[in-house]
């Protein structure tokens, strides 16, 4: 009895398999819920290590490297050398795949300089898949994991893997994106040195190609995405991807568990980006950002335009073809735009020609730029989230800490985090931005002119602000679910 007690406050060993990890490699929300979370589970009883390939700001953020295994082929996937150290910057231990043939390239983490995808990528993440089972084997007789915790499709080969070696440890996978399923032709399944057997429809076959998230939606002990509405939304045709069926099947072990936000990097009493701090309580800082960004992006210096942003990568699913086809009609109401994203050729070239043509009430920045979109996102009225799909959405829940009110569709996590300002609403307390429903420019210019209504209501408008300012979106509730869900599933295999 007192043996089992005992056993049970022992900090549980989870492995976190990701491909980008904050602050060392992040192309998405992914690498700052990969960041964030060994912290804030540690503080839960959890003892976590995190698992990466060796690209180039991942090795170079590693500190007191040593080799702990060297990998073995498997199939066509590479022998590769394991390394373990720990990756300051995130706070945590880390096991690293030293393999320079597979992730030392120019480009980014998933596709070179010209945005094309590695004609390898299933063979670089396969690796991936592999380790993360080598672990769980016991590769490293000083430490293993009981709980894998695989994120997004990179790592979607983990639970698979982890079956074929038979290990104890049970897997959750975690999906960031549905949209991104790790897609391959089907002759590239004979490289991966599973067998035959798994190449099925009740396996990682998805119409005769392979499918990295499939497989983990098949073998996942657990599955999770991140917030409770898309983890319903998921599980429709319409949003389902043609995982839907798989995903109903699979209900009773699916879950959503809003995604945090790093209150030490998103608070604006304590951002040293931002030009002033602030507070809910005392909001003058902000106003000052606002008269910085402006003055900085060139726009006009003028404190009661409503200032809009958007932080985001350029794609169709950010919705950003309504914001484009809305632009005219804004620019005519005096409203200013200021945008920070890349992506979408078409979409970046249609902005850009935007802000060329009205320099003093657009700005347009392609790019990444961490410390700009901290000065947006402080410096802005309201920022813009039109997503078509959007799993949890991070920019928004920065918006609210920011007293910068979120216009959103309801959609997904958007839909779980945004109080429309309706006037029931307003008079609960409860509003914190602006919602709207049809993905349609007609609809989310209905929103976007109840914004410009409500801005010209101070009394109001800092009502928004304080509310959604007032609201807690940081990592200790995802945390403890996380830490609970590993407990549960540990136990449960037991
Ligand atoms: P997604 O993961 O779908 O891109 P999220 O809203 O979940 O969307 O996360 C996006 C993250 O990336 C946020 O932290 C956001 O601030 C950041 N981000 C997006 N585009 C840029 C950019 N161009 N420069 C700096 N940060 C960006």
């Amino acid at each position: 009895m007192s043996r089992s007690v005992s056993k049970k406050a022992a900090p549980l060993p989870v492995l976190q398999v990701c491909a980008e990890i904050f602050p060392l490699l992040k192309t998405g929300g992914l690498a700052d819920v990969a960041g964030a979370l060994p912290s804030a589970v540690r503080a839960q009883g959890v003892d976590m290590r995190v698992l990466l390939p060796g690209f180039a700001p991942i090795l170079a953020g590693m500190v007191s490297a040593r080799e702990v295994a060297r990998l073995p082929a498997r199939g066509d996937v590479p022998a590769a050398r394991l390394l373990y150290g720990r990756l300051p910057a995130c706070e945590c231990d880390a096991y690293v795949i030293d393999a320079p043939a597979l992730y030392l390239r120019e480009g980014g983490p998933y596709a070179d300089a010209r945005q094309q995808p590695f004609a390898d990528n299933h063979l670089r993440f396969a690796r991936l898949g592999w380790a993360a089972a080598e672990i769980a084997n016991g590769v490293d007789s000083q430490w293993v994991p009981r709980v894998v915790h695989a994120h997004d499709w990179h790592a979607g080969l983990v639970p698979t893997c982890m079956r074929q070696l038979a290990v104890a440890a049970r897997s959750v996978f975690t999906i960031h994106n549905l949209a991104y399923q790790g897609l391959f032709p089907g002759e590239t399944f004979q490289e991966l040195g599973l067998p035959a057997a798994c190449f099925a429809m009740d396996g990682l076959e998805f119409y005769g190609q392979v499918s990295f998230m499939k497989a983990a939606l098949q073998d996942a002990d657990r599955i999770t995405t991140v917030s409770p509405r898309y983890a319903r939304e998921i599980q429709t045709a319409e949003q389902g991807m043609g995982l839907d069926g798989l995903l109903r099947s699979r209900a009773t072990r699916l879950s959503g568990i809003l995604n945090g936000v790093d209150t030490a990097v998103w608070n604006p009493a304590r951002d040293a980006a931002i030009a002033a701090p602030y507070t809910a309580q005392d909001l003058r800082g902000k106003a000052v950002c606002k008269a910085a960004l402006q003055a900085e992006l060139g726009l006009q210096a003028a404190p009661e335009r409503l200032l809009l942003t958007v932080v985001s990568r350029l794609t169709e699913q950010k919705g950003l073809p309504l914001l484009q086809v809305n632009l005219p009609k804004l620019l005519q109401r005096g409203v200013q735009i200021a945008m920070l994203g890349s992506g979408d050729a078409e979409l970046e070239q249609a902005f850009t020609a935007i802000a060329k043509a009205h320099p003093l009430q657009v700005a347009v920045r392609l790019g990444y730029d961490e410390p700009l979109a901290h000065r947006l996102i402080a410096g802005a009225d309201v920022i813009l989230v039109p997503s078509l799909f959007e799993p949890c959405g991070l920019t928004q829940l920065y918006g609210l800490a920011y007293g910068t009110l979120p216009l959103v569709r309801h959609v997904g996590g958007l839909a779980d985090t945004v109080v429309d300002c309706s006037l029931e609403a307003l008079q609960e307390h409860t509003a914190s931005g602006f919602v709207f429903h049809d993905f349609s420019p007609e609809a989310m210019d209905a929103a976007l002119r109840r914004a410009e209504l409500l801005y010209g209501q101070p009394t109001f408008w800092q009502q928004l602000q304080r509310t959604g300012m007032a609201q807690r979106h940081d990592w200790e509730a995802a945390a403890t679910r996380y830490a609970g869900l590993y407990r549960d599933c540990w136990t449960a295999a037991k």
